[in-house]
């Protein structure tokens, strides 16, 4: 890669660089050679962020960023937005813009979904507490169908006023704010004068321009039934967009010959046990991306697929349970399978 750069450049110098010719301007490009790296935790997740820049403080600021999401999000920081809804006893309380705009997505993909996709769900992701101690073992099945019975987006009453949310309902942005978070990231990397990069924020990968050579990024969709670290079943080339996958292997277990995962059936709070094994949304920005993957991934193959289809300039790659791979029809010719 290096070395094509260089090569590039250098064919680049020696074409301008003969004379007799009209006067053109040469095509200077201000990306460095290599891009600065950076990876980090938030999120409860691994966030890489490769990026093509001069600025020697850009990455540490977007880390910065990334805090003040965290603490504004996160379901388990006191006093973040989520946690004061989470707490507010039924009244109704005000939120920032920034959890305004991802509960306003929610909402509408909730109703898009019919239900299958629902921040509503948090009293069932307590429950199963995949990311502590929880991790192997199955809830209180009492406990869980109660809380499913919590489940109900339409419980989320918005006004000027603000956000009430009835006591005992308990949200979870899990499936919804790292794909904000990433668009925001890059938009503050691009007025930055950022050009060229990608982030991969836990699964939730954004390209950046294209590659510093003018080309596409060629994002590789991971293999959802982790088989082998790295695997992946194909690659998508991509620019100025997003590539976001869910999976049964994630975040979960195998306990007697079933997968308990981290995606939920709204309806009973077990894991969606349907002929998936994950799903890749590809699509101009990571927010939709993001809600749509879980969403599409509890919608199943069949439902997904058409649903997928409906929507412009929004594709899906899906694996199955079987292993066996299928991609919507604008993905055609595109996606390369290996
Ligand atoms: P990841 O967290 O690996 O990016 P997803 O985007 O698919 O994966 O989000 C899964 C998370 O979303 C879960 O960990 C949980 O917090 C939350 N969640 C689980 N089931 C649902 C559901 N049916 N609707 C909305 N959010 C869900
Ligand atoms: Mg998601």
């Amino acid at each position: 890669m290096r070395k094509k750069l260089i090569w590039g450049l250098a064919l680049a110098l020696a074409l301008t660089g003969c004379g007799g010719g009209p006067a053109v301007a040469p095509r200077v490009t201000t990306a460095p050679a290599e891009p600065k790296s950076q990876v980090a935790f938030f999120f409860d997740t691994v966030v890489t962020m490769n990026i093509y820049t001069d600025d020697e403080t850009l990455l540490s600021d977007a880390q910065a960023e990334c805090q003040r999401y965290e603490d504004l999000l996160s379901k388990t920081v006191e006093g973040s937005d989520v946690w004061n809804l989470n707490h507010a006893g039924g009244k109704r309380i005000q939120v920032s813009p920034e959890t305004r705009e991802i509960l306003e997505k929610a909402l509408e993909y909730s109703a898009l979904s019919e239900g299958a996709f629902d921040i509503t769900i948090g009293a069932c992701v307590d429950l199963w507490d995949f990311t502590g101690e929880g991790m192997g073992r199955l809830p209180d099945e009492t406990a869980l169908a109660q809380a499913a019975e919590k489940v109900g987006w339409a419980q989320i009453d918005m006004d000027e006023e603000g956000v009430l949310l009835p006591a005992g309902v308990t949200i979870d942005l899990g499936a919804i704010a790292k794909g904000y978070i990433t668009d925001r990231i890059a938009d503050f990397m691009r007025q930055r004068g950022v050009e060229s990069g990608f982030l991969n924020f836990g699964g939730n990968v954004l390209a950046i321009g294209g590659k510093p050579d003018g080309t596409d990024w060629n994002i590789g969709i991971q293999d959802p039934r982790g088989l082998q670290q790295q695997a992946v079943v194909g690659a998508v080339p991509v620019r100025d967009q997003a590539v976001v996958t869910s999976g049964i292997y994630e975040r979960g277990f195998d306990l007697d010959g079933v997968r308990y995962h981290h995606i939920l059936d709204t309806a009973t709070g077990w894991p969606v046990q349907n002929e998936l094994a994950g799903v890749s949304i590809i699509a101009p920005d990571a927010f939709d991306a993001d809600t749509l993957s879980t969403a599409v991934f509890a919608m199943g193959l069949e439902k997904g697929t058409a649903f997928i289809e409906s929507l412009d300039g929004i594709e899906a790659i899906f694996v199955t349970r079987e292993d066996e791979v299928t991609w919507t029809s604008g993905l055609e010719g595109r996606f390369q399978p290996t």
